[in-house]
């Protein structure tokens, strides 16, 4: 797709819509490929998984468990994001999907934390201030 030479970029004076209250549960799961996957909004159980791996995050993707552990005592903001922070390690992780070498971090580990956390935020801005068009992305349609 190329986009028009003439476009005039206008500020977005777009505010934040709300779904119906149906959608605004915390999920507990999501399904990615032939995975479900759940997710625990638990500082205290990340705090104890912390523990043991040393790390200082405020979510973690549990590969081999299929879960998601993100801390519950943040902004619902900010737990949203962390949310779609870990989906997106779980989502590369179940489609096999390696981070190029082209990014400058030399572990694939650390690759893959800079790629996700690159986009993130970017991808949750543009869905709350798009609710109207992600929602019509994500509504499958059947020919
Ligand atoms: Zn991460």
């Amino acid at each position: 797709m190329k986009m028009s030479d003439t476009v005039v970029k206008q500020p977005s004076t777009t505010k934040t819509k709300k779904l119906d209250s149906d959608y605004l549960e915390r999920p507990d799961c999501f399904d990615c490929g032939p995975y479900r996957w759940t997710i625990t909004y638990s500082t205290q159980e990340l705090a104890s998984i912390r523990r043991v791996g040393g790390e200082d995050a405020w979510g973690i993707t549990l590969i081999g468990d299929l879960r998601i552990i993100v801390e519950d005592d943040r902004p619902l903001q900010f737990i949203k994001d962390t949310v779609l922070h870990e989906i997106r390690h779980a989502f590369l992780y179940t489609h096999n999907i390696k981070i190029p070498h082209s990014m400058k971090e030399e572990d694939e580990s650390e690759r893959e934390e800079a790629f996700v956390t690159s986009e993130s935020t970017m991808w949750l801005d543009a869905m709350q201030k798009n609710v109207e068009l992600f929602t019509w992305l994500m509504t499958y349609e059947e020919d």
